[in-house]
């Protein structure tokens, strides 16, 4: 636990969430900032600052929660897709951190872009793969 972490406040009740569902593992609350009404985060009891540096264990826990919980908030929501997000650091727009999972359910027209694709040069993208293949094996 990190004593000044918000979400560690969270886990351990000195600050309010509207929760969801918990675990032993894992707590799922509503965003307060919703990207769409119903937005939900998914975060492990401990702290991890990101994906990266979080457990496999506590991983797997994140992914199958947010399956259960992807589910709830498209049923709450009437929507019938959702968004699972993960900014991991900074540059990729994480604020908080503390690994947390977002469920954002999405609707025809919201609106709502997350990236748009830019296409390789010749011989590029094989260049990229193989650099990544050789990183994959090293780590
Ligand atoms: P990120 O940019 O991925 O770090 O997202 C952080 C998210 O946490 C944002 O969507 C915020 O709206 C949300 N957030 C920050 N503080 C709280 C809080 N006290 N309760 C619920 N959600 C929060
Ligand atoms: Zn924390």
């Amino acid at each position: 636990m990190m004593s000044d972490c918000i979400f560690c406040k969270i886990v351990k009740g000195e600050l309010p969430c509207v929760k969801v569902y918990e675990t032993e593992k894992v707590l799922a609350f509503l965003d307060l900032n919703p990207v769409n009404q119903g937005h939900t985060l998914v975060i492990p009891k401990e702290h991890f600052e990101n994906l990266s540096s979080t457990t496999d264990e506590f991983l797997s826990e994140l992914v199958v929660v947010s399956k259960k919980i992807g589910a709830a908030v498209l049923a709450a929501t009437g929507s019938v897709a959702f968004n699972l997000t993960v900014n991991n650091g900074k540059e990729a727009g994480q604020v908080v951190a503390h690994t947390h999972f977002h469920i954002i359910p999405r609707f025809n027209g919201d609106g709502l872009r997350l990236w748009s694709g830019k296409a390789y040069a010749a011989g590029e993208m094989e260049a990229m793969g193989e650099k990544i293949k050789q990183y994959v094996e090293k780590n």
